[in-house]
């Protein structure tokens, strides 16, 4: 029996992992040695990943969403505080608004880059009294830094924290107004920032997730938070002196925290994948430079600005979106839509939002089309990837 051609083309999906010998070797001695979770393999990670971004202090967690819920709870997110994002996100960046009982506001994105749009949001600030919001997430979108010098001036000037959800961003940066480079996650604007380990993402442990930030005293009330809220510091006691004098087991539970710990073998993992961090940021960046080129002459791509984009996806823009999309599967090339509109799901319905609230993260919803872009992304699959696109083009 012949198989027809379609199920013979190896699949290409739009993001996957890469794991080598050395990964699997770190794994698997941390498997072997006294600590699967609370061990050293954890603050070993936790020090290389604040090193990489250029923070100062990075807490390591089961997954990007526990990270955000953490956030918004050290920043004392609770009913009634009202909080900003962007549209075009995961909608974890929104959620851990709702965990804590906040309030979720949207302001739309910038046409030209697809990242919330600072002056939708300064519009926003300046309709509501001073103290209306508490903060605002914006997100480093498919790789691309946000401008976050303009946010901080505009947070500071109406009292407001910045989480960063950077998760699509490790190695990332933009350009200030000196003409440094910044780097995603460094500290330096947001409070505080946010980083995933799916394995979609650029560095991977399974499930995972990293805080960092230039706070100490954010940190430690994370680091607390991460463990059930319980300490073991006696600096820390807040019970009398004889009730911590009952003996060496004694440990108190200062907050209602959670168990959101990240496990030795999968920091492990993640430590041995940041060797290869910054050499696998330059494959994505010779990946989407050959898209560029290739769609320069096309409309399905727009010049974005490219200087520290981290490339978690590459989004192109197609007329014919489900055309496209059905073309790619039929040839077993795995596109994915990166976002329906947060504002459009329907829990967020339940709070007003509705259709054509914000045209611009509408329209570009409508034309988008993540196309395969992962670092072990072969060049002669990236080609079948591209003629299948143009081959759709021409017909
Ligand atoms: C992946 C992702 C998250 C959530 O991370 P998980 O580790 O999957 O919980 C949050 N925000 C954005 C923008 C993401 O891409």
């Amino acid at each position: 029996m012949v198989k027809a051609e379609t199920t013979e083309k190896k699949i290409i999906p739009y993001g996957r992992q890469a794991i080598t010998d050395a990964d699997i070797e770190a794994v698997v001695s941390t498997l072997r040695s006294d600590y699967l979770t609370q061990g050293p393999a954890i603050p070993e990670f936790e020090k290389k990943f604040a090193g990489y971004v250029g923070a100062e202090y990075a807490v390591a967690l089961s997954n990007g969403t526990a990270a955000l819920h953490l956030c918004a709870m050290a920043l004392n997110v609770k009913p009634g505080s009202r909080v900003i994002t962007t549209p075009i996100t995961f909608a974890a960046s929104a959620n851990c608004v709702r965990y804590c009982g906040g309030e979720v506001h949207f302001a739309d994105i910038d046409p030209d880059t697809f990242l919330l749009d600072i002056s939708k949001v300064k519009a926003l600030l300046e309709k509501h009294p001073a103290g209306y919001f508490q903060g605002i997430i914006p997100v480093d979108f498919a790789g691309n830094a946000v401008n976050l010098e303009a946010f901080r001036k505009l947070a500071d000037e109406h009292g407001l924290w910045i989480i960063e959800d950077a998760c699509h961003a490790p190695g990332g940066y933009f350009t200030d107004s000196k003409q440094a480079k910044q780097k995603c996650g460094n500290g330096r604007f947001a409070d505080l920032a946010i980083f995933s380990f799916h394995p979609v993402k650029h560095i991977a442990t399974g499930e995972g997730g990293m805080i960092t930030t230039n706070n100490k005293a954010l940190y430690e009330k994370l680091l607390l938070l991460r463990t059930h809220g319980i300490t073991k510091d006696p600096s820390m006691y807040e019970n009398s002196e004889a009730d911590v004098a009952q003996g060496p087991w004694y440990y108190e539970m200062q907050e209602l925290g959670y168990n959101y710990r990240l496990t030795d073998f999968q920091a492990a993992l993640g430590t041995s994948q940041m060797e290869r961090a910054d050499e696998n940021l330059e494959r994505r960046k010779l990946i989407a430079k050959k898209y560029d080129n290739t769609f320069s002459n096309t409309s399905f791509i727009k010049p974005l600005p490219a200087e520290g984009h981290a490339y978690h996806l590459y989004v192109i823009q197609a007329a014919d979106r489900l055309g496209l999309y059905n073309h790619l599967r039929a040839n077993n090339i795995f596109a994915q839509v990166h976002y329906v509109p947060v504002h459009l799901m329907p829990y967020y319905k339940q709070s007003g939002f509705k259709k054509g609230d914000f045209p611009h993260a509408e329209s570009y919803y409508d034309k988008c089309l993540s196309i395969p872009m992962y670092h072990s992304l072969q060049e002669a699959d990236q080609q079948r990837v591209i003629d299948t696109i143009l081959d759709f083009e021409k017909h």
